[in-house]
């Protein structure tokens, strides 16, 4: 079992709402249950953190801050062994995961925005002036308010401390929903927090669902001062109608169709295992997986075979993180199959073992499917991963484009002015070449279209969740 599911509100934890069944997405198990914080509580946490804005919070310098971010980074630490299990229990995901991107990553999150707001500067300016003594402009960051922090099942730490740690750090104060299906380490992220001397109030946690529940009475809050939201394009949508009313600045990381080209001038063996790693990770449920896989022609044939023998070769993969969205993606395979040639993979596997009670899926490689299929257009989130030939660059660059979403995409070829050319011609956020997920936290992270609106990442967080002031002083 794991240990309980708390809201952590005003510094206090609290179990209050009625509960529903948290599952172990490895076996279908009910490993414990989730309470769906009521709407009072939900109001109290925004008021709790609207309190604590001109508490002693305020007073903070960002050397404070900062010390504060690096203490709650060294908590994580010294539980990190707990992290990792609970972030396994909820998702599903293999131990090797959890314990070298999810929880360690979480850690750097904290970690680079203290070091960050400690180092940042802010401009300012001399203007002349017509009796010769001139003005001195500078600008202030002041932090936004009270920020809603949504976030989804897939990276469930990791995402979370992505936005909660530079919101903290520009002086902000939080109130955090996390995905229900995935609530356990913001849990026990609100106990590390508690053991350090944050004031009361400036980081809250409810649990709940969106629709209905704690996330939209979040969202819809009057006193809600600033949205930042990862999770699907519509619920981006609903969201943004519902900041609408208030006029609420939004952040949101949104879904994907992430697209790879593979030139025949690359290094086979390392696009077949790029490839590989940026389908199949995590079971395809990281945002930035590669769905729509573009070959060129003369190397079509044996790129396919290669990557289908890597797929029905992989093992030690982990399930889907829940019962409607194994659904789903057998969904787009059922009609993938009777539309085009499965290459590998295409169903849930048998165990024989309690793993059967679970929702799997297996690693599938399709190919032959128009470019309008469900399948090649839609998000899947799943560990499906299309393959498409091509004859040009310019077809390649067209085919990537045509998708409505424009978060990630990955160019393979050993052609050094061709990489140049391609990669910043793809209408997408962030592009690799030769290489997928390779992050350094201050690049800027987001999408285009239906991707994201804004960036996060180093200095493009702390601008989001800060707001600059001019002062202009006569001299
Ligand atoms: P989701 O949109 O269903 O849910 C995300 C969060 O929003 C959850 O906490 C949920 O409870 C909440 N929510 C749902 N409806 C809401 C509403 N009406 N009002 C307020 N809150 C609401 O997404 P998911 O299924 O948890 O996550 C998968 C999606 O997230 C995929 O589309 C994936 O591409 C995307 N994602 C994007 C990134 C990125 O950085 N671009 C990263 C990870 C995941």
């Amino acid at each position: 079992m794991n240990s309980p599911v708390r809201h952590y509100v005003g510094g206090r934890f609290d179990t209050s709402g009625v509960p529903f069944p948290l599952i172990d997405p490895v076996s279908g198990a009910a490993t414990g249950e989730v309470p769906a914080a009521p709407k009072e509580l939900v109001d109290q946490a925004v008021q709790a953190a609207k309190d604590a804005l001109h508490g002693p919070w305020s007073t903070w310098s960002p050397a404070q801050r900062s010390a504060v971010l690096h203490r709650i980074a060294d908590g994580i630490e010294q539980r990190f062994e707990e992290f990792v299990a609970a972030e396994c229990a909820d998702t599903g995901k293999p131990r090797e995961l959890a314990s070298t991107i999810d929880i360690p990553r979480a850690i750097a999150n904290f970690r680079s925005y203290a070091d960050l707001t400690a180092g940042r500067s802010e401009q300012s300016w001399h203007t002349p002036t017509p009796d010769g003594r001139g003005a001195l402009n500078y600008t202030v960051r002041k932090p936004l308010g009270v920020v809603a922090v949504i976030s989804p099942w897939n990276l469930p730490l990791l995402l979370l401390t992505w936005k909660v740690a530079p919101a903290l750090a520009m002086g902000n104060t939080v109130v955090a929903k996390p995905s229900e299906l995935t609530p356990s380490t913001a849990c026990l992220l609100a106990e590390v927090i508690a053991d350090t001397e944050l004031p009361a109030g400036v980081f809250n946690l409810v649990h709940g669902g969106g629709a209905g529940e704690a996330g939209q009475w979040l969202t819809e809050h009057p006193s809600v001062d600033a949205i930042a939201f990862t999770g699907e394009s519509r619920t981006g949508s609903t969201i943004m109608r519902a900041a609408a009313a208030h006029l609420t600045p939004v952040s949101f990381e949104l879904g994907g169709k992430n697209a790879g080209l593979v030139f025949a001038d690359a290094d086979f063996e390392q696009a077949v295992q790029g490839t590989l790693r940026s389908a199949f990770t995590h079971s395809g449920q990281v945002c930035l997986c590669t769905e729509r896989l573009y070959v060129e022609r003369s190397i079509f044939d044996a790129f396919a075979q290669a990557l289908a023998e890597g797929a029905k070769a992989l093992t030690g993969y982990g399930p889907m993180v829940s019962a409607a969205h194994r659904d789903k993606v057998l969904g787009f395979l059922d009609k993938a199959a009777a539309d085009g040639q499965v290459l590998a993979g295409g169903k849930a596997p048998k165990f024989e073992d309690e793993r059967d009670g679970g929702f799997w899926v297996e690693p599938t490689v399709l190919t032959g499917l128009p470019e309008d299929h469900p399948a090649v257009r839609d998000e899947i989130f799943g560990p499906v991963v299309h393959l498409a030939p091509f004859d040009t660059e310019e077809e390649a660059l067209n085919l990537v484009n045509a998708s409505p979403y424009g978060l990630a995409a990955t160019v393979w070829t050993g052609d050094l002015s061709r990489a140049h050319r391609v990669a910043p011609a793809l209408d997408v956020g962030i592009a690799w070449v030769n290489t997928w997920n390779l992050r350094d936290l201050r690049t800027p992270f987001g999408g285009v279209k239906a991707s994201g609106i804004g960036r996060e990442g180093g200095d493009h967080s702390l601008d989001f969740f800060s707001e600059p002031m001019n002062v202009c002083v006569k001299l």
